[in-house]
Formats: structure tokens, sequence, C-alpha cells
């Protein structure tokens, strides 16, 4: 068993975590000192795969306000913390 609790990523398997910002500031010198426009974006397109995915915001399900879910170890919130915290006092 290989006990790999974390979802890896083509990029960070090839480089590991410090390979990515290298391979991160090795395209953005690749895109200023690129003149070609076709060229640029598809760095800079490749640049942003490297960025981390922004916050996932979910829907509550019972209020039906979006909200950045807290992961308590593999379990996912589907309820925001107000209605949480609502169900807690009653
Ligand atoms: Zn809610």
């Amino acid at each position: 068993m290989g006990g790999d609790g974390k979802p890896s990523s083509v990029f960070s398997k090839v480089f590991g975590t410090d390979g990515l910002e290298l391979a991160k500031s090795l395209l953005t010198k690749a895109s200023k000192a690129e003149d070609d426009s076709e060229i640029k974006a598809e760095i800079e397109k490749r640049l942003k795969m490297l960025e981390p995915k922004p916050a996932v915001q979910v829907e509550c399900r019972v209020c039906g306000s979006s909200f950045e879910p807290k992961s308590r170890g593999r379990l996912k919130a589907k309820v925001c913390q107000e209605c949480i915290q609502k169900k807690d006092q009653r």
C-alpha cells in the first residue's frame, strides 16, 4: 500500500513541491522573454494550471448560502458554520 492520502497533481508528481515553484518561476520568466503572443498565451495557460485552485464554495443545504467548507478529516461539510451553530444551540 502506498498510503498516499494527498491528491497529487501531475505537476507535483513530476516536480515535487519545490519543483512546482521552480516551474512557475521558469514559466514566468519564459513568458516575459517571449515576444510571440501565441506562445505567451500558451505559457500563461500553463501557469494558471499550476496555480492552486481557489477555495471551493459549497451551497449550504439548510440556508442555501455559499460558504467555504472546512474539511474535517475526510468529511466535507454540507452545511455552513452558522447553521451548524444554530443546530447546536437547540
Ligand atoms: Zn446555512
